[in-house]
């Protein structure tokens, strides 16, 4: 059996599709974000525009501080799983700090966010008898192969819709255990959830709630507790996940809620139990950025980001650019088909110096392939323009306007 030519068979109808992807290879250099050195084709230094390093976070001195004391005093990983040696002091610190910004009792890492859904809704689902998951129709991959591995009974509500939700809560036994599982922002339209109307069904039901706050801790809320944090409601919400990986610019996932509800997932969870813990100078370099976003800084950082947001949404509007207009940090800019936008982001590259990755299918739906920036603090405006003047120039060139209207 030739296995290759099995291979190369699949990679060739993604390629015919136009989404075969090909990584941009950059070198991040300390203190210069959102400039980075280019490896690949095309300038040899670009302005990034599509990180999810949203503050910056993961350059700040002190956070790299914090990451190079731990480093020297602690070596570089973890020692073993977290039952089996692995549990170093920077862990249990790390923990507190993330129960209290998101006003828990308890919180629990794993090694990313991803990890942290999979095990967590997997470990729900199939351990409480006769559950049922309630998941958004729009929920990351991360939450859907948990809930395909907990194999739970489950249904799928449509987007933001607590209407449909109740509906779907309506037909199943009140005496069972319900988890609704859904996001506060939306990575990829950057849209909201209703949190406090979701919480008002899933309380009638009797249900629990299951937040990802994945793309909104750091950056919400006057202490970067995200939008439960924001609009009140973390004490509404029953379990609380989140990434180190975004805006707080490092790595790991977690989930914080109940001391009960932490240590049920705990001593539960293969995805927490049999896998090697984080490395020391990684949770230092977290509870560095987390303590930052709390204070002043962090309000200083995400005042700053909402003006660039807001800049950037603007100067597209003034050039007649398309995009999806959303109370969040995220634009997309919707071309609507794979290869014209991994024509544009190329050309971006090659000849301007911009850096932002083509979303295609299957990160979204076909026929909404997009480009999605992310601006940050440290855009400047001159930044904006230039991307502006970009995407303008291209937009005329490349017949878009018309392929798109
Ligand atoms: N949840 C959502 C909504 C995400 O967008 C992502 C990653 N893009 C994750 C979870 C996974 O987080 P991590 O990158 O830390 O694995």
């Amino acid at each position: 059996m030739d296995y290759d030519a099995l291979f190369r068979s699949q990679l060739d109808a993604l390629r015919d599709e136009g989404n075969y992807r090909v990584f941009a290879e950059l070198e991040r250099s300390r203190g210069a974000y959102p400039r980075a050195k280019n490896h690949g084709a095309g300038a040899d230094e670009v302005t990034v525009w599509c990180s999810n390093d949203y503050l910056g976070m993961g350059q700040n001195a002190e956070v790299l501080g914090a990451m190079h004391t731990a480093l020297d005093e602690c070596g570089a990983g973890a020692g073993g799983t977290r039952n089996i040696s692995g549990t170093n002091h920077a862990h249990v610190l790390l923990e507190r700090e993330l129960a209290d910004l998101h006003g828990k009792d308890a919180a629990l890492l794993f090694t990313s966010g991803y990890v942290s859904n999979w095990a967590a809704l997997s470990t729900l689902g199939a351990r409480l008898p006769g559950c049922t998951i309630l998941s958004d129709a729009y929920n990351h991959a991360s939450m859907i192969e948990g809930i395909r591995h907990a194999r739970c009974d489950k249904r799928i509500w449509a987007h933001n819709d607590p209407r449909d939700l109740e509906r779907k809560l309506a037909d199943l036994d009140p005496d069972a255990p319900k988890v609704v599982a859904f996001e506060s922002v939306y990575s990829m339209d950057g849209d909201i959830a209703p949190i406090a109307e979701i919480c008002d069904v899933a309380e009638r039901y009797g249900a629990m709630t299951y937040l990802d706050e994945v793309h909104a801790a750091g950056l919400y809320g006057q202490r970067g507790g995200g939008i439960a944090e924001r609009e009140g409601l973390m004490d509404r919400v029953t379990l609380i996940e989140g990434t180190l990986g975004k805006a707080f610019g490092v790595v790991g996932g977690y989930i914080t809620g109940s001391a009960e509800l932490v240590d049920f997932i705990r001593s539960f969870a293969s995805g927490f139990i049999f896998t090697t813990a984080l490395p020391p100078s990684v949770a230092a370099g977290a509870t560095a950025s987390i303590k930052l976003l709390k204070g002043e800084e962090g309000v200083a950082l995400r005042a700053r980001q909402r003006a660039q947001v807001e800049k950037l949404r603007a100067a597209l509007d003034r050039a007649g650019i398309p995009h999806l207009d959303n109370p969040s940090h995220i634009v997309p800019v919707m071309v609507k088909d794979p290869v014209k936008c991994k024509m544009l982001s190329d050309i971006l590259m090659e000849d301007w110096g911009i850096y932002v990755q083509p979303i295609n299918y299957p990160t979204v739906p076909k026929g909404t392939e997009r480009l999605r920036f992310t601006p940050s603090p440290l855009h400047t405006d001159a930044d904006i323009e230039h991307l502006v003047d970009a995407l303008h120039a291209l937009w005329s060139q490349c017949a878009l306007a018309r392929a798109v209207a």
